[in-house]
Formats: C-alpha cells, structure tokens, sequence
C-alpha cells in the first residue's frame, strides 16, 4: 500500500536500497504488538545533511562532489555507522544503510542510534592528496552534527584507518581539543582499537559457526563461496580457511576465481595487493563470468560486497546451505522469500556483519577511559556478544517461526522503540 503522507524519497515503490528497507519494516511492523504505534518512526530518518564538497585537484581545477549524513534514528544512544565512497553512493542507499545501523546496534544492544554517511566519488581516481582534501572538506561540512556523544562515523567501503585519522584530526582542529571519541576505526597510535580491523570479518565467522552448528554443517571441510575481498570477504575468509574450510570461489569488482580444491587464500591477498583484484590470480583452476557466480555450489555463501546482489533474477540459481550476509543489504525482499521457501539459512547483515560496530563501541568506550584493552580481551568480548545476539534471535525467530531477518527485526526495532515510547515527544 503507498502511504500518500509520505514524502516522495520515503515511499516503497522507489525499489532503491530505502524501499527495500520499508518492505523489511512492514514485515516486522505485525510482530511488534502495542510498539506498532510507533512504527512510523523507523521510517523516516531523524535528520539528512547533503553537502557540497569542493576540492582543488592536483591539476589545479575544482572539482565538486555530493556528500551526505544521514542520522536515522537517536533513540537508543548517538548516532553511529561508516563514511562509504563510492561512485554509486545515493541518498535512497545512504538512508537505507543508516536505517540498517539502528537495526542492527540494537540488534547486538550497543548504546546507539544508526546514521551513516558516504560520498559520491571513485576513490580510485583521486590522489593520496586529493583524498585527504576531500576527506577533511567532508568532515568540516558535517561536523555540525557529529561528535563523540552525538554522532560518531567510522569506516566503511572504501574507507579506512588513514581517513578516520584524517577525520579527527579535521574534527580535533575545528573543536580546539583531541575528541580520539569523535570516529571509530582508527588507527592504533592514535586511540584505535586492536581488533577493530578484522572485527567484521571475525563478526561473520563467529555467527556462521553458530548458524553451521544449528544445521549440522562441519565447518572443517566446509566449501565457502564469497563475493567481496576486502574487509569483510578477506578476512573472513582467512578465518574459515584457518578453521578447515575450503574457499572455493571469491568473486570481487575485477573478476571470479574458482577452485573446488580451495583457493590458497594468502596467496590470494598477495596477488590482490598486487593487482588490485582476484582477476588473473595463477592459482585458481577456473574462471567464471559474474552472473555465474551464484550458481556454484557450496555449503556456505558469504556476499560480502554491495547492496542488492541477491535478486529475484539470481536467488533461483543458488545451491548453498546458508548464507552468511557481510554486507549491509546483499539481498533483496523477493530474493529472501526465494530463498527462505529453498530452505536455505539467512544470518541477516543486521545481525551477521555487526562484530564491526561492536568492535567500534568497545574503541570508543577505550578511548573515553584512556584505558586500552588487550586483543585477547577484544576478541573473547566480541564472540560473546555475537553468539549471545545470535542465540537470542534464534529463540525468536523459533518461538514466532520467522526468518533470522524478521526475528533480528523483532528483537532490535523493538528495542528501539521501547526507548522511544518511554522518552516521549519532545516539545
Ligand atoms: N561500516 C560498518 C558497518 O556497516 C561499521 C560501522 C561502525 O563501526 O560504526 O557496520
């Protein structure tokens, strides 16, 4: 149904990654009981910003892209969730993926609320001088509504530890003080966080044993196919294939590389340093076009890239047992009951990638106390929340007999909007 109150960048039929995000709350909205009433909060973001971002070029000409910050929603905490540069970077896509940041922070129950921010730009066609101007004209246009107890951003596609350093030191120089708190992902010798690099990667590992455990699926031996190798597909794949699983396929932007055997996965990072992708790597048997990539058969599929990969065109194709969602909205609503009715597992991205942002939260509680942690620490804290939050699901999604996705949406939005409820209007 088009709720005709809306405004137009608000309504579901615009199928951009917000209206795959409407579909997901109007499923969840039944579950939620006397909270339904304010359901209508989850569906608009609490507040946009669009920026110009104007750069002089190493040329010396201006150039001018389009930024964004988008705090959804505040009720549980300060904003929080990644800066994406991307060339393909929309407001529709920048609102889903700070709508996915509320969901998914309550999910894990970390004190925040969800935002996100993201520029239009290939990163790749700017130099390491044009990328810091941007990054630091960026941060001086939003940091009217950032800060360490108001909005904090941190790394995501495209994005990294050298651009979070950049983006404090920005916000520290406009504030007159260090504000380490202002931005997560950074680095270590400036008040990052061990752990923090591999915590998605590891996130997605420690929920796709979970999910292998409740469907009688040995992780040694395991055949792993992964779409992404970056920060999320790399690393996990390290993981599984340190546990004993076999990577069989890894498909990134340059190209897929196939090897029923499993692909040396150190060897793999190296020629992706090299060469910029998997594309042309010596040790894979075989080659695939990128449609194609769905159909190979495995036990375990991790899309670990971009938004919208797993449609309705592609989801009959795929022969997995359980899919372990890395990225933030692989899968669109129609593809989802495709593959529910296939009886394939979904560990949903809000609940799947988030060892990243409860990683973040436990450097910004570090950086808050000037006390730093051991990894050790780190990691046995983030296993915990993460099987904690995936056995909680689990018990929903059981008791209301939903997917993993509705039941993370049952347990998160209601949390949101119990704290919501019980604040009140202001004025
Ligand atoms: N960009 C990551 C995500 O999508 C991490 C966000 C954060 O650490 O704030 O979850």
């Amino acid at each position: 149904m088009t709720n005709h109150a809306l405004p137009s960048y608000l309504n579901s039929e615009d199928l951009g990654p917000w209206g795959q995000y409407l579909k997901q709350i109007d499923r969840v909205t039944p579950h939620l009981g006397s909270l339904s009433r304010w359901v209508e909060t989850l569906k608009r973001p609490k507040r946009i910003l669009v920026v110009d971002v104007p750069i002089e070029r190493d040329d010396g000409s201006i150039a001018h892209y389009e930024g964004y910050r988008v705090q959804h929603n505040m009720s549980r905490g300060p904003g929080k969730g990644g800066v994406r540069f991307h060339q393909d970077v929309t407001l529709s896509e920048v609102m889903a993926l700070s709508a996915w940041m509320t969901v998914k922070n309550a999910a894990v129950n970390v004190p925040y609320g969800g935002a996100k921010g993201g520029i239009r730009v290939d990163p790749k066609t700017l130099s390491k001088g044009e990328l810091q101007r941007l990054t630091r004209r960026y941060t001086s246009e939003i940091s009217l509504i950032i800060g360490p107890t108001k909005d904090i951003p941190a790394p995501d596609v495209n994005t990294n530890e050298q651009v979070m350093a950049w983006m404090m030191d920005s916000y520290a120089m406009i504030e007159g003080n260090l504000s380490t708190g202002v931005v997560t992902g950074k680095p270590i010798s400036m008040g990052g966080s061990l752990g923090r690099r591999e915590a998605t990667g590891r996130g997605v590992f420690v929920t796709g044993r979970e999910a292998a455990a409740k469907r009688g699926v040995a992780i040694q031996g395991a055949r792993i196919a992964i779409q992404g190798f970056g920060n999320v597909g790399g690393i996990a794949a390290n993981m599984f294939a340190e546990a004993g699983s076999k990577i069989i396929a890894v498909q990134d932007h340059t190209g897929t590389v196939v090897h029923q055997g499993g692909l040396n996965v150190a060897e793999l990072h190296k020629h992706v340093a090299e060469t910029g992708g998997v594309a042309g790597f010596p040790g894979a048997e075989a080659t695939q076009d990128r449609d194609s990539f769905w159909g190979i058969e495995s036990d375990i599929l991790v899309p670990a890239a971009l938004e919208q990969q797993i449609t309705a065109k592609n989801a009959g194709q795929i022969r997995t047992k359980i899919i372990l969602e890395g990225a933030n909205g692989p899968t669109t609503p129609e593809a989802d009951d495709i593959l529910n009715d296939k009886d394939i597992l979904i560990v949903p991205d809000v609940l799947c990638n988030a060892g990243g942002v409860t990683v973040s939260y436990f450097e910004w509680v570090q950086d808050f106390s000037s006390f730093f942690w051991s990894e050790e620490e780190i990691n046995a804290r983030l296993t915990r929340i993460m099987q904690d939050a995936f056995n909680s699901v689990w018990e929903v999604a059981a008791e209301k007999k939903v997917s993993l996705r509705t039941a993370t949406f049952i347990l998160a939005c209601s949390r949101v909007l119990a704290a919501r409820e019980v604040r009140g209007l202001y004025p």
